[in-house]
């Protein structure tokens, strides 16, 4: 089978690009800007229906992004939408919460073990800067202990980039390297007696970097080290959040937070974040000042209720592995079959996809454009998310196409390698 990109010269997509270069600055902003966006990808969508989206110009793809994250049971899941469009025909933004905001908070205390309370917010990075806060308030205590790379959100004291950021809003911040214990231990020393927190991701999830599960001496040692000083363990689950255990991405190795920031896939897709967190900081949660406009509405609230009653009826984080394994497994023998080296690293449900000598991810880039032009989306740097809605038909047909993108690759490397040849002659 052989797919030509199609011509997007005058496709609404690139009239709708054109327009936004006008009034947006950079024609789109974030992870979300023009730039970002491999070549050939579109950047408007119109549209999502289970594992598949539909882009502005009609195209349908099988999406391994999953909205980056957020969409965990499909797009548009009937039994979330019911629950959420039920709230959002009577009112979602109110003069207060509705009632869902206490079903939700109930349902979090029961399905997370060290979590006694929880608070809503929108993004990850408002719940990440809150355990900040709250780690600050109860400790008393300035310093906070981040890994060397890990994003935890576009906001000043951690956004990847330092324009419009000065140094004093970084300059209670001490780096150490994931899963490195004797890195971590120095960050400690240098923090003294003012460790406020240390902050870990779920796992090492850089973008464009080789993933990394959490080793369990290193979770272990940050908990020991937390007991021993009274700073807080900060567990970031917003990416992982939900698709690798309902009680916290640190179940795995047996480790848990005092406080615990989730957004992503908490409401599949509609706009919610939480800071949990366990009795040692509700004094510094009822007192600290955090809040916002919209950290109130309802639907997004009764959507997440929804989410985590189906998430663990139908063994949510079992069947994502799963679907994370069939995808995983069939992409890493597709591209040996083709002679390509792939792998897929961090847990199958959340999987980074990284060809062999390819540093600046070129090659993926290009497979990632013919796997496009077949109808399936992946992403060449960033972590893939797997959801419900993959079920093994849904796979195995996106394994199809994939394995048509591998062998156009491969044919594109043939027809490259006497070119190269007779440059270098
Ligand atoms: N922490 C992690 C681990 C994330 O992946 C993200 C978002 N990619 C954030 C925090 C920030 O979340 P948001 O973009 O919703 O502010």
């Amino acid at each position: 089978m052989t797919a030509t990109p199609p011509d997007l010269s005058n496709s609404l997509d690139t009239r709708l690009r054109g327009r936004a270069a006008q009034v947006i600055p950079g024609g789109m902003w974030g992870h979300m800007r023009a730039a970002a966006v491999p070549t050939g990808y579109p950047q408007f969508f119109s549209g999502g229906e289970g594992a598949r989206v539909r882009d502005v110009d009609g195209r349908d793809y099988i999406d391994f992004m999953c909205s980056w994250g957020p969409i965990i049971l499909g797009h548009r899941h009937p039994e979330v939408e019911a629950v959420a469009r039920a709230q959002l025909d009577l009112g979602d933004c109110l003069d207060g919460p509705t009632e869902h905001a206490v079903r939700l908070a109930e349902a979090l205390v029961e399905t997370i073990p060290h979590a006694d309370w929880a608070l809503f917010q929108k993004n990850g990075s408002d719940a990440m800067t809150t355990c900040v806060t709250l780690a600050r308030a109860g400790t008393g205590k300035r310093k906070v202990l981040v890994a060397k790379g890990a994003y935890h959100g576009a906001v000043p004291w951690c956004s990847p980039s330092v324009l419009g950021v000065t140094a004093e809003d970084r300059a209670h911040l001490i780096y150490y390297i994931y899963n490195d214990v004797e890195s971590l231990d120095a960050a400690v020393a240098e923090a003294g007696d003012d460790l406020a927190a240390i902050v870990a991701s779920a796992f090492k999830h850089d973008l464009a970097t080789h993933q990394q599960l959490p080793e369990e001496a290193f979770a272990l040692a940050a908990r020991a080290h937390c007991d021993r000083t009274g700073a807080a363990l900060v567990l970031d689950d917003v990416r992982a959040g939900f698709r690798l255990n309902l009680g916290g991405s640190w179940e795995t190795v047996g480790v848990r937070p005092d406080l615990a920031g989730y957004s992503k896939a908490i409401a599949n897709g509609y706009p919610l974040s939480a800071v949990t967190g366990n009795d040692r900081f509700r004094a510094a949660a009822e007192q600290v000042f955090v809040t916002g406009s919209f950290w109130y509405s309802g639907a997004p609230m009764a959507a997440a209720v929804k989410v985590l009653e189906i998430l663990a009826r139908d063994d949510g984080p079992a069947r994502l592995r799963a679907a994370g394994e069939r995808f995983c497994t069939g992409v890493t023998d597709s591209a040996a079959r083709h002679r390509f080296e792939v792998t897929m690293s961090g847990p199958p449900a959340i999987p980074l996809m990284q060809f062999a000598d390819d540093p600046e991810a070129k090659l993926g880039e290009a497979f990632c454009q013919q796997a496009l032009a077949r109808g399936v989306y992946l992403h060449n740097k960033h972590n893939m998310f797997l959801s419900l809605a993959h079920t093994d038909g849904v796979i195995d047909t996106a394994l199809s196409a994939i394995d048509d993108a591998f062998a156009a690759l491969a044919r594109s490397r043939s027809a490259d390698a006497p070119a190269r040849a007779r440059s270098r002659t």
